[in-house]
């Protein structure tokens, strides 16, 4: 795997600029991929043990230093996104599907919080919680994401360059103002997309 090629390929999927990027390799018998929110110029610092080592992680951290935001929703949305596509499958998510979509469609339920996923208040932290990881809600949460990051990349393709520019922001009003959609008009259009019919 090569550092700089995958910044290269990702910046211009995300639409984002390229960044340099320091990679701290550590030995760790623990899972650690960790990058810090480095606002630019600063050079974001990726943090990942030898042992967890794979393009799939390494996108998923790439993304993050690329394109850093607070808010949560967006972050861990595209970072999974990258990591999906890089690995052509869900199974860092301990999902069999070959991509986000399809494990939307298959477990998505209409009881699922999706708003919840995007509200800073009730602390959406709490659906991305790595702790958490062995619920299906949480690790469905980050499927939600990331396929709703990609209809929105598609839809909207300098969606991360506006995440980059505007720093601070809560993430729904941001989608209404971008988009000139209500979110609930935005989630229709995504359902409709990847033909999730049965649970809207
Ligand atoms: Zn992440």
């Amino acid at each position: 795997m090569n550092l700089q090629s995958l910044i290269i390929e990702i910046a211009s999927y995300l639409n984002v600029d390229e960044r340099e990027v320091r990679l701290k390799l550590i030995n760790s018998k623990e899972y650690v991929a960790h990058t810090t929110i480095n606002w630019i110029p600063d050079t974001p610092e990726i943090t990942i043990s030898a042992n967890c080592l794979n393009n799939g992680v390494l996108a998923h951290e790439i993304t993050h230093a690329l394109m850093p935001t607070k808010a949560i929703f967006f972050g861990e949305g595209f970072a999974n996104m990258m990591h999906a596509y890089t690995d052509k499958n869900c199974n860092f998510l301990f999902f069999s599907e070959k991509t986000l979509d399809e494990v939307v469609v298959k477990y998505y339920q209409r009881d699922f919080p999706f708003e919840l996923l995007l509200d800073e208040n009730y602390d959406n932290a709490k659906m991305f919680a790595i702790e958490k990881f062995y619920l299906m809600d949480n690790r469905l949460g980050y499927a939600v994401a990331g396929s709703f990051c990609n209809f929105l990349l598609l839809n909207y393709p300098l969606i991360c360059r506006e995440i980059v520019k505007r720093r601070n922001f809560i993430p729904s009003n941001f989608l209404e103002q971008f988009t000139n959609l209500k979110v609930k008009d935005l989630k229709q259009q995504w359902s409709d997309t990847i033909k999730c019919i049965k649970v809207f």
